[in-house]
C-alpha cells in the first residue's frame, strides 16, 4: 500500500497524467480519472468498463484511499455526523446538513486542533495531525456517495476539526480537486485568523469564500478565548480582510460565538459593526453550545440577549444569521467535533466557526 501512488485528492487532469503511462490506450486514462474524480469510485473493481487485467495492474500501482466509516449518527434535525477512520487509526468527523435537495458538508482539515479556542471541544483535545488531500476529499466522497441522488447541490464549509489555514500544503490540492466539482462560490474556508494563510488564500486563482471566526470585538477579549490571536492581532487581521479580493456579489462571513456575560452585550454588537464597517459582510451569530466537561465556566446567553445582539447588528445595516447550531443533540455542532465515537449524548458544546 504505502509505496502506491494515491489517486484521491487530485484533479482529473492530474489523475489522468499519472495513469497514462500504464494504460494501453490514451482514452483509458481519462476513463480512470472520470471514475475517481467524477463518479467517486472507491476502487478499481468498480471500473467495469476497463479490462480486468488493466484493473488488476492499476491496483498494483495506485491507491484509491477510502476512509472507514466508524459511525454515522443521525441528528433529530436531519444532519448526519460521520466518524471516519484513517489508515493510521486516527479518526476525524464530518457532518452533512440537508435542506431538501441542498446539502452542506462540514469538513475537517486536521485531526485535532492546536489553536486552542477555549469554547471548542476540538481545541480542548489539542493538536492532531494534518489531513492529507486524499483524507480531506475522502470526507466529501463519503458524504456524497451516501446522499446521492437525493442531493443536487452541495456547499462545502471547512468548519470541522482543525484550522484549515494551518494546513495549506494539503488544503491547496484538496481545494483544487473539490472545486472541480463544487463551484468556488459554494466553498467556504473558515479561519481563526491565520494571516499567512489568508494571504495564501487571497493569492489563489480560484478562490473559495473566506469566513473569519471573530468572537470578540477587541484584541484583549479575543486573546482570552482564542490564544493564537496573540500572534495575529485583530488590527492586522482586519487589514488582511479588507485587502482580500472579493468577486462581485461575494461577502466575507464573520462567525461570532455568543458567550453569556463575556461578548454578548449590545455595546459589543455595536463595536462589531464599527469594526467591520465598509466590508461586504454577513455575520453568523452562534449562541454557545455549553459543555460542562470541557469548559464548565462558559454559558449560552438567554434568547433575549441573543435577539438584542442580532437586532443591534441589523440596525447597523449588517446581514445577520443566528445559528442555533444544528446537530447539537449528537454533538455534531460547530466545535463539538472530537474524532471519537459517541452516541446521542446530550448537547455538549459549540465553537467559533
Ligand atoms: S474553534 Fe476551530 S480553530 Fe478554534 S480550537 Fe476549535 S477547531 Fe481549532
Amino acid at each position: 500500500m504505502g509505496h502506491h501512488l494515491e489517486l484521491v485528492g487530485r484533479t482529473a487532469a492530474e489523475i489522468a497524467a499519472l495513469v497514462a503511462p500504464h494504460v494501453d490506450r490514451p482514452f483509458r486514462a481519462r476513463q480512470v480519472a472520470g471514475w475517481i474524480a467524477e463518479r467517486n469510485a472507491a476502487g478499481f473493481a468498480e471500473m467495469t468498463d476497463l479490462p480486468l487485467a488493466l484493473r488488476a495492474d492499476l491496483a498494483e500501482r495506485f491507491t484509491i484511499t477510502e476512509p472507514a466509516t466508524l459511525q454515522v449518527v443521525p441528528s433529530l434535525d436531519g444532519s448526519m455526523k460521520y466518524l471516519l477512520g484513517l489508515a493510521d487509526g486516527v479518526a476525524v468527523e464530518c457532518v452533512a446538513m440537508r435542506e431538501g435537495a441542498k446539502a452542506t458538508f462540514c469538513l475537517s482539515s486536521q485531526a485535532g486542533c492546536a489553536v486552542g479556542c477555549t469554547f471548542c471541544v476540538t481545541g480542548a483535545l489539542g493538536a492532531g495531525r494534518n489531513l492529507r488531500p486524499a483524507e480531506i476529499v475522502g470526507q466529501y466522497r463519503r458524504l456524497l456517495r451516501d446522499l446521492e441522488p437525493d442531493v443536487e447541490r452541495v456547499n462545502l464549509v471547512f468548519m470541522g476539526m482543525g484550522e484549515p489555514l494551518l494546513n495549506t500544503a494539503n488544503l491547496g490540492p484538496a481545494l483544487a480537486a473539490l472545486m472541480e466539482r463544487v463551484s468556488p462560490k459554494r466553498v467556504t474556508v473558515s479561519t481563526a485568523g491565520i494571516l499567512p494563510g489568508i494571504r495564501w488564500l487571497a493569492g489563489l486563482e480560484r478562490r473559495p469564500k473566506l469566513a473569519i471566526s471573530l468572537n470578540a470585538p477587541d484584541q484583549e477579549r479575543r486573546q482570552q478565548i482564542m490564544p493564537i490571536t496573540r500572534r495575529y492581532p485583530l488590527a492586522d487581521l482586519m487589514a488582511a480582510v479588507r485587502a482580500f479580493p472579493l468577486e462581485r456579489g461575494r461577502r466575507i462571513t464573520f462567525e461570532y460565538v455568543l458567550i453569556r456575560g463575556f461578548n454578548d452585550a449590545a455595546a459589543d454588537a455595536a463595536a462589531i459593526a464599527r469594526l467591520i464597517r465598509g466590508i461586504p459582510a454577513k455575520v453568523n451569530v452562534i449562541p454557545l453550545n455549553e459543555d460542562a466537561e470541557h469548559f464548565p465556566g462558559l454559558r449560552r446567553p438567554e434568547a433575549e440577549a441573543v435577539d438584542l445582539f442580532a437586532v443591534t447588528l441589523r440596525d447597523a445595516g449588517l446581514t445577520v444569521t443566528v445559528r442555533w447550531s444544528r446537530g447539537a443533540d449528537v454533538a455534531a455542532a460547530c466545535g463539538q467535533l472530537r474524532g471519537r465515537a459517541g452516541g446521542f449524548a446530550p448537547a455538549s458544546t459549540q465553537s467559533g466557526r
